[in-house]
């Protein structure tokens, strides 16, 4: 099958140099398979979302010099596809409604799970009709997902102890990012994610949504995340880091040594650079990066 991947920026501040990161990782990857790259603006949740950000990272990503196929997906635009991926779940006995606040979850619940309190199944065996103020849940099983992650290795969770049935429709109604971007990336027919690795442990979720949904599950490879100074990882919502598009080489020339990826022989511009990269990245740099990190 056709390498096809994708670069999906939230617009909830402009891009600063942990997306720069990663959009240059999913492009080389997809131009060094000869495949195709797709923009998708995931501006599911509107409360998060600043008007005309989108059109923002779209600008600062063409003055880097990145190019892609095809029309611009929204996620805004889809919630017809997530209601009919809903509906399957629903129909399939996998998703019951429930009418607990996040303040009830955080008082009745017993175990603490990877993100957060694990919700104790008050509402699962209620068969609560669908209203507005509740939430859709997914019943998740008691059995280990595991996959392989083309930067990090084998990776293994059982969702049940460790993270518990999750919202897959919010109690305002907005569908969540775990059911989104499972259903927007089998429509878009993606065969391959690069992305940050503050998303890796949300992809067993995913996976096991594939499952249920009958949809493909395409490879991943997470990239290391780019860390502040204190640490921390760096937020989109952290506009005091925006990447200087006066500067696009030198931008796109730390990101690539960020990636771990040789530095050219002589200097290049910009155009060269686009020339040169998707021919000598290589991949398995990042791996060895890690385990540099680790030791
Ligand atoms: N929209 C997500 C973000 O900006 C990325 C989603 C994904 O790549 O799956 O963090």
């Amino acid at each position: 099958m056709a390498y096809r991947g994708r670069f999906a920026p939230s617009p909830t501040g402009p891009l600063h140099f942990g997306s720069l990161v990663t959009a240059l990782a999913s492009c080389l990857a997809a131009r060094s398979r000869q495949g195709e790259w797709l923009i998708r603006i995931d501006d599911l949740d509107q409360t998060r979302c600043r008007p005309g950000l989108d059109r923002t990272i779209l600008h600062t990503l063409e003055r880097f010099g990145f190019e892609w196929d095809g029309e611009i997906a929204y996620q805004s635009a889809s919630s017809e596809h997530y209601r009919q991926a809903l509906d399957r779940l629903v129909q399939q006995g996998n998703v019951y409604f429930c009418q607990c606040s996040r303040k009830t979850v955080a008082s009745q619940a017993t175990q603490m799970g990877s993100e957060g309190p694990i919700y104790p199944g008050t509402c699962r065996a209620l068969g609560l009709n669908d209203a507005p103020g509740r939430a859709a849940r997914l019943r998740v099983p008691d059995r280990t997902i595991t996959f392989e992650d083309a930067t990090f290795g084998p990776q293994a969770q059982n969702l049940a102890p460790e993270l518990g049935d999750f919202v897959v429709r919010r109690a305002d109604g907005y569908f969540a990012y775990q059911l989104a971007v499972v259903v927007d990336d089998s429509l878009a027919g993606i065969t391959d994610i690069v992305r940050g690795a503050d998303l890796l442990a949300s992809t067993p979720r995913q996976i096991y949504l594939q499952e249920l949904l009958a949809l493909p599950r395409p490879d991943y490879r997470h990239i290391p995340l780019v860390l502040g100074t204190d640490g921390k990882k760096l937020s989109k919502r952290d506009a005091a880091h925006p990447v200087d598009e006066k500067a696009p080489l030198e931008g796109l020339m730390a990101a690539w040594r960020f990636l771990g990826q040789p530095l050219p022989e002589t200097p290049l511009s910009l155009s060269e650079f686009w020339q040169w990269a998707p021919s000598v990245w290589q991949p398995e740099n990042l791996s060895q990066q890690i385990t540099n990190d680790d030791k």
